[in-house]
């Protein structure tokens, strides 16, 4: 409108040659103008030739903060701007000799308290009259914009994404970084990168995060368009309005792929031995810490096993350095292929691997056992011939055990096998040897014993004893089946001697098969005897067999096979193996459809529920002979004798007390209700012959 007007005028000067009546109209018109920019939401002022104020409006006259009347035909506009703004501002105004418009002159302004205000001045030449614009959001507003866009064209990839994760705009970096485009990614979710490496749960707390801190960073691992993985460190940050909200999320990410292959390569390493890339020493160590200190929360225990091939420096020597090499790889190889996956194999140095046992049996003697077998298995598969760069050789090796209940750190269980190592190597190779001397003598002694329980199943060196079950007039009713071994040195041995040991090596399975059979050919052999073919034969079951898958079809197969009568062959079973095992519930029902009966050994001394109790096929409870021994002594075994008694008629069951060696002890018993006995006060536990004459006189 200024500058319609302006034309107007100039027009009508042009025009007209009355100057006094242009003047006039033009003050008239001025006043006009003054009038109407007075309040207007911009500023205004006309100055003279000098630049002394004419007229000023009054948001102009507030910015300033001079009283109007100082300021009008006193004070020049310069006064008021800042020393770059004066000179850019005499350059147009002085020079402007041809009353020109001004167009767009960005200047700052000051305010008599100092404050600097950016404006924006157009003027329209008449009079010098100009209107101003207050620039300061918009320099502000600009201002950001500025940084904003310097910041989105950093190195780093950025995105901005909506308030669901899709993406609106994307950096060059980006681009660059990623192999797409902005084009590419526009509109698709910031999850199209995604390599697929991080479960649910990895989103899950990143949104998480989001939500609750307003931001989240660290490692992701995505793909690039031409399908390279790579890690990147991704911060996430989210935009929100005033009212809190989240609208945007802005994504900022470095690639760190090389700086992660440049860790992984130092932590190979400082912890891998380059050659094998085996574990090293440091690692190792770390390891058996670990392990020291899981074995003590779980109850299993641990064994470290050092290797030392034999005759490594000759065959270095003699066939090269490179054959050396190979031939340590191959040692790696074959160890790495017998150890189970929760064990570890290092190289120590030189030809000095270690294998570190983890889970092994909580009793000592049995983890010694089963270390033994890892090493005897370690001296096989590296003493197998090697085929190395076309020379065929062989290379044995030794073993030396500690185990873990030996030591209390990780260095000392090392020093414990190297100490072991050197004085072993004095005298023997190829063999394998423990720390501990008398673990060492344990298990020497425990791998003869194992190594005769084989002889003697072969060599028939295991017999059965007979006790006499009597009832109330002591008249015999049957007998107890008991395990002994008649060896060819060491005489008769106990069955506390070498079941459990049979036990750990299963070799109770065959053996307890032995007596099965055995016990079913002496019923079979009292059957054709008035005076023995009511005789009831009590048997011994150990957990080992009950667990065995066939143990059901193997004693239907015996007592058909015998063709005895089943309800005379009583299969004792323990407390806590009846009770532990729920399928062993299901075997004693089968085994007890055919007739065979059921008696709880040790009863008493475990820990079974009468619900448990009560859905076994049961026919009789036997009370251990710890409480028969105990009458008269503990006044609280006779209460536990008294109850048991009471429990096995009240579950329909027969009760036989064991263990019964004076007469006080059965008139109690007997008082209490039972009604069977076995003690050495009936008869001991003895040979065939010696029961049947028995016997005879009973
Ligand atoms: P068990 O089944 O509780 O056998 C009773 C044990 O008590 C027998 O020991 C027997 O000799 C002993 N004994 C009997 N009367 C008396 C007595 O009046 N006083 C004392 N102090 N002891 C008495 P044994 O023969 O040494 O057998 C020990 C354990 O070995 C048996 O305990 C049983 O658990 C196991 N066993 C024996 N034979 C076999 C078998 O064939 N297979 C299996 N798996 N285990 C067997
Ligand atoms: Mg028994
Ligand atoms: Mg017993």
């Amino acid at each position: 409108m200024a500058n319609e007007l302006e034309l107007t005028l100039r027009t009508e000067i042009s025009d007209n040659t009355d100057a006094v009546v242009v003047n006039s109209k033009l003050s008239a018109l001025e006043l006009e103008i003054d009038a109407a920019y007075e309040h207007a939401p911009f500023g205004s002022h006309t100055l003279d030739d000098d630049g002394i104020f004419q007229h000023i409006n009054t948001l102009e006259l507030a910015w300033i903060g001079y009283p109007r009347d100082v300021l009008i035909g006193h004070k020049s506009f310069l006064d008021f701007l800042t020393p770059i703004s004066q000179i850019i501002f005499q350059k147009y105004f002085f020079n402007n000799t041809t009353y020109g418009p001004i167009k767009n002159l960005e200047l700052d302004l000051i305010s008599i308290d100092g404050t600097v205000r950016p404006i924006l001045l157009n003027s329209i030449g008449v009079k010098h009259r100009s209107v101003i614009f207050d620039m300061t959001q918009a320099k502000q507003h600009d201002e950001k914009q500025r940084i904003a866009t310097a910041a989105f064209n950093s190195v780093s990839g950025m995105f901005i994404t909506d308030r669901n994760g899709i993406i609106l705009q994307a950096n060059n970096a980006f681009t660059s970084l990623t192999g797409y485009s902005e084009h590419d990614a526009l509109g698709k979710s910031a999850h199209f990168l995604s390599a697929g490496q991080h479960d649910q749960a990895f989103y899950q707390s990143m949104w998480e995060s989001l939500t609750e801190l307003g931001s989240w960073q660290g490692e992701i691992i995505n793909r690039r368009k031409n399908g390279q993985i790579f890690t990147e460190w991704l911060s996430i940050s989210n935009v929100v309005d005033v009212h809190g909200v989240t609208t945007h999320y802005i994504g900022n990410f470095i690639d760190i792929t090389t700086s992660k292959a440049a860790e992984s390569e130092a932590i190979r390493f400082a912890y891998f031995d380059q050659l094998t890339q085996l574990p090293n020493r440091r690692l190792l160590l770390d390891r058996i810490a670990r392990e020291l200190t899981n074995a003590k929360h779980s109850g299993l225990t641990g064994a470290v096993l050092l290797i030392n091939l034999d005759k490594f420096k000759i065959i270095n020597d003699t066939l090269g350095h490179e054959v050396g090499d190979l031939l340590l790889i191959e040692v790696a190889t074959r160890l790495s292929n017998i150890s189970s996956a929760t064990d570890c194999v290092a190289r120590l140095n030189g030809d000095e691997f270690v294998l570190l046992l983890t889970k092994l049996d909580a009793k000592p003697l049995e983890a010694a056992a089963q270390a033994r077998r890892e090493g005897e298995k370690v001296i096989a598969v590296l003493n197998a011939p090697y085929q190395l760069n076309g020379n065929k050789f062989y290379c044995t090796a030794s073993v030396s055990i500690d185990l873990f209940s030996e030591s209390s750190n990780a260095v000392e269980l090392l020093q414990h096998i190297d100490f072991a190592m050197v004085q072993s190597k004095k005298t023997d190779h190829n063999t394998l040897c423990f720390f501990d001397s008398a673990t060492q003598t344990a298990v020497t002694n425990r791998a003869i014993m194992e190594a005769g329980l084989h002889r003697g199943l072969i060599k028939n060196e295991f017999t059965l004893y007979f006790q006499p079950q009597v009832n109330q007039q002591r008249k015999f009713i049957g007998a107890e089946a008991l395990l002994r071994w008649q060896h060819p040195i060491n005489g008769l041995i106990l069955p506390e001697e070498f079941t459990p040991l049979a036990e750990d090596t299963g070799l109770i399975s065959p053996i307890g098969q032995w007596v099965l059979e055995s016990a079913c050919a002496q019923l079979k052999a009292w059957e054709k005897n008035e005076l023995t073919m009511h005789l009831q034969l009590a048997v011994n079951i150990s957990a080992h067999q009950l667990r065995q898958d066939n143990f059901i079809a193997k004693v239907q197969q015996l007592v058909s096979d015998s063709a005895i009568n089943p309800a005379l062959l009583k299969l004792e079973l323990t407390e806590s193996m009846a009770f532990n095992i729920e399928d062993a519930i299901e075997k004693m029902v089968a085994i007890n459809a055919i007739g065979v009966q059921f008696s709880i050994d040790d009863f008493g001394t475990g820990y079974a529920s009468l619900s448990k109790l009560a859905k076994l096929p049961l026919s009789q409870l036997k009370i251990d002979k710890s409480f028969v021994q105990n009458i008269g002594i503990h006044p609280t075994d006779a209460v536990i004798i008294k109850t048991i008694i009471i429990m096995a008629y009240t579950l329909g069951m027969n009760v036989i007390a064991e263990g019964v060696e004076t007469e006080a002890q059965k008139a109690f018993l007997e008082y209490y209700g039972c009604l069977f006995f076995q003690g050495y006060l009936f008869g001991r536990p003895m040979p065939i012959d010696e029961f049947e004459a028995l016997l005879q006189t009973n």
